[in-house]
C-alpha cells in the first residue's frame, strides 16, 4: 500500500510571495480516527480510497503528521459579511497542504479544523464532527447533482472536546478544489491600496485557471466577466435544486465559481421563495430569493476590488452586466429540463412561473414536486386525472389550482416529441430523488455522535447517485418527519 509520503505535493499557491499566507504546522489532535471518505473525490487525486483508512493517512488528514513535500499554510483574505465590510479574515481553521495532480487536473488539499492560525481571531481553529459531516456530505451531493463545488475527501475525528452551544468533539474535513482563492482575497489587497499584490494575485489566477484570458485586450476585465458568468451559472444551479447556501459573504465566494464553505446551508422543502435557511440570518439577506441578487452584489465587490487593474469603471460595469442574462439563460435551460421541455416556446416562462406560484401557495415540497412531475401522463383520454395524478396532485393543498395548471402543462406537452416514458426518463435524470435534507444529516450526525459512522457512509452512497432509485432507502426520499420541523442550523460550526 502507498504511504502519504509517496504523494507528490505541488506548491502552486505556496509559490506566491509570503504576503499571501502564513506558513505553519497544523495542531495535532489526540487519537484520531477515520470517519468516512469519498471514493469519487479520492479518484480525482489518484488516492486509493482504502488507503484513507490507514493509520498513516488518518494522521496526515487530521494534521498530526505533515507528509514529505507538503508546505502547509493558511491564506489571508478579507471580506464583506452580511453586507458589511469585515476587514481581515483569512483561513482561521483551514490549513492548505498543497496540490496533487490527478486525472482531473490539479487539486489543492485543505484541512478544515486543523488548529489555530494567525487568522483565527476569537476562534479555536477547530471544526466539530457535526459540521464536518454536513460539509462532507453536501460537497459530494452537490457534485453528484452537477453543481460546481469544492469537494470533500475524508473526515477524521478525535475525542478532543470542542465548545460550541454544547460540548462537541473535534473533527477535520479535507476539502479539495483547484483553488480556494475567494473574492475576499482580492478585496483584501484593494482595501489596503496594495496594487502590486492585487496584480500578482490576479495574474496567478489568470495564468493558472483562466489561461485563455491572457490574450484578451483587458485580461482583468475578462477575468471579472468570466467569474461573474460562472457565479451566475452556479447560482442558477442552486435555485434549480432549491439549495440555499446560508452565508454568501464575499469571503465564501470562490474565484472559480464553486460552491464554497458549507455551513448553515439547506435544501428547500416546503416551498417558500423567501425561505431563510440560516437561523443566524435574521434579516433574510441570504434567503432563497435573495441569493440571485446577492450573487450579483458579491460580483460588484469583486469588481470594485479589481478596478485598479481594469482601469475603467465602464469596462468593469460591462463585465458585471453579464450576470443577469447569464443567470436567466442558465436557469431557463435548467427549468426547461426540469419540466421535460426539450423545445422552447414563448409561453414557457408563464407556465413555469405558474408552477412556482402554486408551489408557493401550497408550500409544496420542492424535491418531491419535481420528481413526481415526471410521472405525469400527457394524454389521458376519458380517464379521471384526479386519480392518475394523485401522488403529484396530493402535494397541493389547493388541488383546483394544480388541476388548472396541469391542463396548461398537458397542452404544452402535446407539442413535445418525446413519449411519456422518454420524458420521464429524461426528467428523472435532472430532478433528484434524494437531496441532503437537514433531517437526514441530523439522523446520521446523531448516529455518529454515538460512534456509528455507517449512516454517514450509506447516506453518501445514496447522495452520490441522487437520480437513481434506492429501494432500501425509500425513507430518505420522504418528507421530513414532525420532529424535524424544529431543526435549526446556524453559523455555529
Ligand atoms: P465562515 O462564516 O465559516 O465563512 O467563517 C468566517 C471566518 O471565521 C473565516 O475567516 C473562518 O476561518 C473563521 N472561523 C470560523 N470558525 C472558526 C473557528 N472555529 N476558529 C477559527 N476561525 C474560525
Ligand atoms: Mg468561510
Ligand atoms: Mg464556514
Amino acid at each position: 500500500a502507498i504511504t502519504p509520503d509517496e504523494l507528490t505535493f505541488g506548491s502552486g499557491f505556496a509559490a506566491l510571495p509570503p504576503a499571501f499566507y502564513t506558513r505553519l504546522m497544523p495542531t495535532p489532535l489526540p487519537a484520531p480516527y477515520f470517519v468516512a471518505s469519498s471514493s469519487r473525490a479520492a479518484a480525482l487525486v489518484g488516492i486509493d480510497p482504502q488507503a484513507l483508512e490507514q493509520e498513516d493517512f488518518v494522521a496526515v488528514f487530521t494534521g498530526n503528521r505533515v507528509p514529505d513535500g507538503a508546505q502547509p499554510l493558511a491564506a489571508v483574505y478579507s471580506g464583506h459579511q452580511f453586507g458589511v465590510w469585515a476587514g481581515q479574515l483569512g483561513d482561521g481553521r483551514a490549513i492548505l497542504l498543497g496540490d496533487l495532480d490527478g486525472p482531473a487536473g490539479r487539486m489543492e488539499l485543505q484541512l478544515k479544523g486543523a488548529g489555530k492560525t494567525p487568522y483565527s481571531r476569537m476562534g479555536d481553529g477547530r471544526a466539530v464532527l457535526r459540521s464536518s459531516i454536513r460539509e462532507f456530505l453536501c460537497s459530494e451531493a452537490m457534485a453528484a447533482l452537477g453543481i460546481p463545488t469544492t469537494r470533500a475527501l475524508v473526515i477524521t475525528g478525535s475525542n478532543q472536546r470542542v465548545m460550541r452551544e454544547t460540548i462537541e468533539t473535534a473533527s477535520v474535513v479535507t476539502r479539495m478544489a483547484p483553488s480556494f482563492v475567494r473574492f475576499g482575497s482580492f478585496e483584501h489587497w484593494h482595501s489596503r491600496d496594495r496594487e502590486e499584490e492585487l496584480r500578482v494575485l490576479a495574474d496567478y489566477v489568470i495564468d493558472t485557471f483562466y489561461p485563455d484570458l491572457r490574450s484578451a485586450a483587458n485580461p482583468y476585465k475578462e477575468l471579472l466577466a468570466e467569474v461573474t458568468r460562472r457565479t451566475a451559472r452556479m447560482i442558477a444551479g442552486w435555485q434549480s435544486v432549491g439549495f440555499m447556501h446560508g452565508v454568501m459573504n464575499t469571503d465564501n465566494m470562490s474565484i472559480l465559481g464553486l460552491t464554497l464553505d458549507y455551513g448553515p446551508f439547506g435544501f428547500m422543502e416546503a416551498f417558500d421563495v423567501n425561505h431563510i435557511c440560516n437561523h443566524t440570518d435574521q434579516g433574510g439577506r441570504y434567503s432563497y430569493a435573495n441569493q440571485v441578487a446577492v450573487g450579483h452584489w458579491n460580483c460588484y465587490a469583486l469588481g470594485n476590488a479589481l478596478l485598479p487593474l481594469i482601469d475603467s469603471v465602464d469596462a468593469a460595469q460591462e463585465a458585471l452586466d453579464v450576470y443577469m442574462p447569464e443567470f436567466e439563460r442558465k436557469l431557463d435551460e435548467l427549468l426547461h429540463a426540469k419540466l421535460g421541455l426539450a423545445t422552447v416556446e414563448e409561453g414557457d416562462r408563464a407556465l413555469i412561473d405558474g408552477l412556482f406560484t402554486i408551489m408557493q401557495a401550497s408550500h409544496v415540497d420542492f424535491t418531491l414536486l419535481f420528481r413526481r412531475l415526471g410521472d405525469l401522463q400527457r394524454e389521458v383520454p376519458g380517464a379521471d386525472t384526479a386519480t392518475i395524478d394523485a401522488p403529484l396532485r396530493d402535494l397541493f393543498i389547493d388541488r383546483a389550482a394544480f388541476d388548472e395548471w396541469a391542463v396548461r402543462y398537458r397542452a404544452r406537452l402535446v407539442r413535445e416529441a418525446a413519449s411519456d416514458e422518454a420524458r420521464r426518463t429524461a426528467m428523472n435524470g435532472v430532478n433528484p430523488k434524494y437531496v441532503l435534507r437537514n433531517y437526514l444529516a441530523q439522523q446520521v450526525i446523531e448516529q455518529a455522535h454515538n460512534g456509528d459512522y455507517s449512516g454517514v457512509r450509506e447516506l453518501l452512497a445514496v447522495l452520490e447517485q441522487p437520480f437513481d432509485e434506492h429501494p432500501a432507502h425509500e425513507a430518505w426520499a420522504a418528507l421530513p418527519p414532525d420532529w424535524a420541523a424544529h431543526l435549526e442550523v446556524s453559523c455555529s460550526s
